[in-house]
């Protein structure tokens, strides 16, 4: 039998009744002939609420119980979509991570799928043909036999390991909009939803801020090659649509030179004023965020008029930004700088499309259509495939809307 892994996400098993909506999914497939492995989130707003459980009960927790705390909301929605699958005369059963195993790092909290041992699922297929309901997002670590979660989001890339794992023929990730769009279609009503996106484009989309996929779960089914689909589960279970496929490029006819607009909020900006302009600031301040561990993004440094101090801005996750501030204060006297300064209501929008390769200007054109809009670029990236803009927070509506228009994104 060909194999099949579904994912549901939050708002699809957000009730008893979507449970059994999933479920009259799922039966299709299996009447198809497909041995499937479902994947399932917590119910909407659960890992919300266990994150805030955890932050209350300490503000300094053992990253270890964290994830012992936020994994519950995957158990939960595994156990009762078997009962319901089983309530429908469907053979299934709940599988945990450390049940399959599915064997993790040791970064609690963020940890990464190092290998899934999918022979019991195979041997449950082979015998009973039995549903296998996983809860996604976790995992254990082989070493310490402790629970770890793969990071907010991670149940998409739970549906992608397992694919690869168990051979399967796709992996379809059920969620609440019918496919990738060419923005966030809850953000700009004029959003297109795309046919096919290359891996490579989703990659960056998805890191660049379009929550609808995680990014690693992007990373292994390019690496795994994985046909993946994004659809809705809130299609007629009878009548569904493909929605998106992410695939590799070659596979897309059509390639225009910007296919999407993605935009983060998990941005923070940081000036450092008046810094010595002399060989080895950039290492004394880059070096000692690095080593704990913070993600430095933009960086612009500005040409010194007095050829002895600099301005030089940068940006950092917005998690980070209070223990990056700390870090530099303490290393203020090695840097020698006048002032930190920062900002965290900003937003990096960034456009992104393989056909930029081949294609000159085309982030020269959105800086012009975005100085017609009053909008003030605070710094800039480039790549190969994306550009990406860091503006106030306050604008970030319009300045999607404008560069999804200027690049013919806007649906007719
Ligand atoms: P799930 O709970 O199913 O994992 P998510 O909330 O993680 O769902 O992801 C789906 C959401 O991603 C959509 O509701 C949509 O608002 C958002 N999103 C952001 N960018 C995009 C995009 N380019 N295409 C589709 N959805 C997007
Ligand atoms: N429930 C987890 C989260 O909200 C994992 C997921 O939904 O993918 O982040
Ligand atoms: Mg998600």
């Amino acid at each position: 039998m060909p194999r099949l892994v579904m994912k549901f996400g939050g708002t699809s098993v957000a009730t008893v009744e979507r449970i059994r909506n999933v479920a009259r999914h799922v039966r299709r497939e299996v009447e198809a002939g497909y041995d499937v492995a479902v994947v399932v989130s917590a119910m909407a707003g659960k890992t919300n609420e266990l994150v805030a459980w955890c932050k209350e009960a300490a503000p300094f927790y053992d990253p270890k119980e964290y994830d012992v705390v936020v994994a519950s909301g995957e158990q939960v929605t595994s156990g009762l979509l078997a009962m319901v699958l089983q309530n429908d005369g469907l053979p299934a059963r709940s599988w945990q991570g450390w049940q399959i195993p599915i064997h993790t790092s040791d970064q609690h909290g963020s940890a990464r799928i190092a290998a899934i041992d999918g022979s019991a699922i195979l041997d449950a297929f082979r015998e009973r043909r039995e549903v296998a309901v996983v809860a996604g997002f976790q995992g254990v670590n082989p070493e310490t036999g402790r629970v770890a979660t793969l990071g907010r989001g991670g149940s998409d890339t739970s549906a992608v390991a397992l694919a690869a794992a168990l051979g399967a023929e796709r992996c379809d990730i059920y969620t609440d909009v019918d496919g990738v769009y060419t923005t966030d279609p809850r953000i700009v009503t004029k959003a297109r939803r795309l046919d096919r996106v290359a891996f490579e484009e989703m990659l960056e989309m998805a890191s660049l801020g379009a929550k609808v996929l995680q990014v690693r779960s992007v990373e292994l089914a390019m690496l795994y090659r994985v046909p993946t689909y994004v659809r809705s589960s809130f299609d007629d279970p009878a009548d569904p649509k493909p929605g998106t496929l992410i695939c590799d490029e070659e596979d897309i006819v059509e390639q225009s030179v910007v296919t999407g607009i993605a935009f983060s909020k998990d941005e923070a900006q940081i000036t450092l004023r008046r810094v010595a302009d002399k060989p080895g600031v950039a290492a004394a301040i880059f070096g000692p965020l690095a080593d704990q561990n913070v993600n430095v993004d933009m960086i612009i440094q500005v040409v010194s008029d007095d050829q002895a101090s600099t301005d030089i801005t940068f940006t950092v996750p917005a998690a980070d930004y209070e223990r990056s501030r700390a870090i530099l204060e303490e290393n203020r006297d090695r840097i020698g700088l006048h002032e930190i300064q920062g900002a965290t209501d900003v937003v990096k929008v960034s456009a992104i499309g393989v056909g930029m390769r081949s294609h000159a200007g085309v982030a020269s054109r959105a800086f012009r259509a975005l100085a017609e809009k009053g909008i003030n670029i605070r710094a800039i990236t480039t790549s190969e495939i994306k550009f990406s803009i860091l503006i106030d927070a306050a604008y970030t509506e319009l300045a999607v809307r404008t560069l999804h228009s200027l690049y013919g994104l806007d649906k007719a």
